[in-house]
């Protein structure tokens, strides 16, 4: 059997130890590999000269030596639009692919990537080129937002990245006695934000979907470092949506106008009104890059052996795509479980109707320290305790 293996969307630090695995593994079941460059733009590729898929290249066992603890991805990715909206494009790409024998492609992404999968999946039932096409999705994001599986690959080594930085932070806010506002990534997912809140000990974290009450906010600061505080860590949610400005009034930070801000920039500015030193940090790209955690490493190799084994699997009897999740077995063990792909997307497409996004609220209210009326302590570390360890 001949196949593909591409990544694709956003990168994600552990994709290369994925990509690893899935080679060593194929190799060992007598499998031929293709690694595609640039994810679908690569897949769909033609050329004029003799090679009719430039971006295709056989990977063999020792093209993956020494690539288990660098982050980023030796195969490239990209986004590609066309692949998106042609049907003719997503034909070129299975043309590709049959005309290299392969009927297995593993898709390591993250939300985009798996439905650019099942559009691929749909476009070969209607084209008919590939027969038995099988696919199988890898789940790849810092952001750790996609349903099913616990983890993603790549969200724990960002997770501990954020962390080192706010740690570092916060040595130099300390020796001021300052605010800092950090904006972390995550999208419009809770995940980032509210563990690297808790794991850092932040006074006060604005999920994507909490609105930032600029009075409880400057309240909240004078409070703790009248009560001794060094240093004021805030963790702020690039997706956050909103702000309560001092006169009360809901500030949209999504308008044409507010977007050349980011987030923690707009909520500084504000706040910068009244007599408060507080400075933005936005982290940005500096989370999705680096060595892959330990974590990762081992999820990755995980989820690699495991698409080859479901590729190989013949008691899988259906072709359907599957997405590979990591799910518990029991209470004290966790097992790599196929989904089929269309389930998780119909969970993705309910979230993004949900206006509240709660399968992502990790904690159901920003959590800011002092007043927080809503939540008690104890209810907080149960709620975040439940949703982080189950
Ligand atoms: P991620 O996988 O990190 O979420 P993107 O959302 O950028 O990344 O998606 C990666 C690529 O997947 C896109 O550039 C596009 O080629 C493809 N893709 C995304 N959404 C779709 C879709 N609805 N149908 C077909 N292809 C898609």
């Amino acid at each position: 059997m001949n196949i593909g293996v591409l990544t694709s969307g956003g990168d994600a630090s552990g994709m290369n130890a994925a990509i690893r695995a899935v080679v060593r593994t194929a190799t060992l079941e007598r499998m031929t590999v293709f690694g595609i460059s640039f994810g679908y733009k690569g897949l769909c590729e033609t050329s004029e000269l003799k090679d009719p898929t430039p971006c295709l290249k056989q990977l063999k066992t020792e093209d993956v030596v020494r690539i288990l603890g660098t982050g980023g991805t030796i195969l490239k990715s990209a986004r590609y639009l066309k692949f998106q909206r042609n049907f003719a494009e997503r034909k070129q790409a299975l043309e590709n692919l049959q005309g290299n024998d392969i009927t297995g492609l593993v898709v390591l992404g993250g939300d985009g990537s798996f439905r650019g999968a099942m559009a691929l999946y749909k476009t070969n039932l209607k084209a008919k080129i590939i027969e038995n096409l099988r696919i199988i999705c890898i789940p790849c994001t810092i952001d750790n937002d996609i349903p099913c599986t616990k983890y993603t690959i790549g969200s724990d080594t960002a997770l501990n990245t954020v962390l080192d930085c706010i740690d570092k932070i916060r040595d130099t806010a300390y020796s001021h006695k300052r605010a800092f506002l950090i904006q972390v990534m995550g999208r419009d997912c809770d995940y980032l934000p509210r563990m690297t809140s808790i794991s850092s000990g932040a006074h006060i974290v604005l999920g994507p979907n909490d609105t930032a009450d600029l009075n409880e906010i400057y309240k909240s600061i004078k409070h703790g470092f009248k009560k001794g505080k060094e240093f004021v860590i805030i963790i702020v949610a690039e997706g956050l949506k909103r702000i309560r400005n001092f006169n009360g009034k809901y500030v949209n930070l999504k308008t044409t106008s507010n977007k050349k801000y980011s987030a923690a920039e707009k909520i500084g500015q504000l706040i910068s009104a009244r007599p408060l030193e507080i400075r933005p940090v936005v982290l940005g790209h500096v989370q999705r890059g680096g060595r892959p955690s330990c974590f990762d490493r081992i999820l990755a190799t995980r989820f690699g052996v495991s698409a080859i084994k479901a590729l190989s699997d013949n008691n899988i009897l259906t072709n359907q795509p599957l997405m590979l999740a990591l799910q518990n077995s029991s209470t004290t063990e966790d097992s790599i479980n196929c989904i089929p792909l269309a389930d998780v997307i119909k969970m993705l497409s309910k979230n993004a109707n949900l206006k509240t996004h709660d399968k992502y609220q990790f904690i159901s209210q920003a959590v800011i320290r002092g007043f927080s009326s809503k939540l008690k302590w104890p209810e907080y570390f149960k709620t975040t305790l439940k949703e982080n360890c189950s």
